[in-house]
């Protein structure tokens, strides 16, 4: 089943001085790594946001499950309960502890105290970070951070993870680390992962990959194989 079908999609800024996309087409098939990559401006943020439901297209089709996601009657409903969204800066709270960060999304919730605690040790165990559960961020590696973060977003058990250049703020060995956990969760729990990445080292671990340029796609499925230097 299609997870997102999208046709055409434009966005403007600043009254029309800068084409963000410019006729952006694709679709998303349920428990499919998709990266989107391309070089930075060319509109990956801008699609990612879209497909977050926090922005909406000038024009063109966007489809989650076969219902417009522009026209959704509780947008806040959708980013809550079937996405998970993790950022290149981890947006975790300085005040509060692993477990406690992990909580946040539930506290609308109808969990107990409890269960809310014993789900947010389970996925900080889930996400290797059983033994950090009481630590606050500032303790924390940056990988921890960005594993603490990938917890949380999991926290209401979503069906499709998006995540806008989830390594970009770490070196490469946490961010082998984050990206193991992500591959990890698309293999084993089937979730439907959209990644944006300006790097093709990290696009090639998806399963398709779109290439934009100037708001548009240039390639959709494999990337091209790297040509050796002559
Ligand atoms: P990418 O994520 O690929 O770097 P973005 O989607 O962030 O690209 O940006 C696409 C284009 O839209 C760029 O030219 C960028 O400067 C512009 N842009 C993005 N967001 C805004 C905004 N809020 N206001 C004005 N221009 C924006
Ligand atoms: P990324 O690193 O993911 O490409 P950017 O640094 O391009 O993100 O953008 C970060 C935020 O700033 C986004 O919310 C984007 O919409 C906004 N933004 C990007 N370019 C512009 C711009 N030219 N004017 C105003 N806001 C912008």
């Amino acid at each position: 089943p299609l997870v997102y079908e999208a046709i055409g999609l434009k966005k403007d800024y600043d009254g029309g001085q800068v084409q963000a996309l410019r006729g952006v087409s694709f679709q998303v098939k349920a428990g499919e790594f998709v990266a989107i990559t391309g070089p930075s401006g060319c509109g990956k943020s801008t699609l990612l946001q879209m497909l977050g439901a926090l922005d909406r297209p000038a024009a063109g089709t966007l489809n989650y499950r076969g219902q417009s996601l522009p026209d959704a009657a509780d947008p806040a409903a959708y980013r809550a309960h079937e996405i998970g969204f993790i950022f290149q800066a981890f947006h975790l709270l300085p005040t509060y502890t692993a477990v406690e960060n992990v909580q946040i999304p539930m506290f609308e919730g109808k969990l107990s105290l409890k269960e809310r605690r014993d789900r947010g040790v389970e996925l900080l165990q889930q996400v290797g970070l059983g033994h950090r559960v009481h630590h606050f961020p500032g303790k924390l590696s940056g990988g921890e951070r960005q594993r603490v973060a990938i917890a949380r977003s999991l926290a209401n058990r979503p069906s499709v993870l998006l995540a806008d250049e989830p390594t970009g703020n770490l070196d490469s060995h946490n961010a082998a680390q984050v990206l193991d956990l992500l591959v990890k969760l698309h293999e084993e729990q089937k979730m439907t992962l959209v990644m944006v990445t300006h790097d093709l080292g990290i696009a090639r671990l998806a399963t398709r990959t779109i290439l934009m340029k100037d708001g548009q796609v240039v390639s959709d499925g494999a990337l091209p194989p790297v040509t050796p230097a002559q």
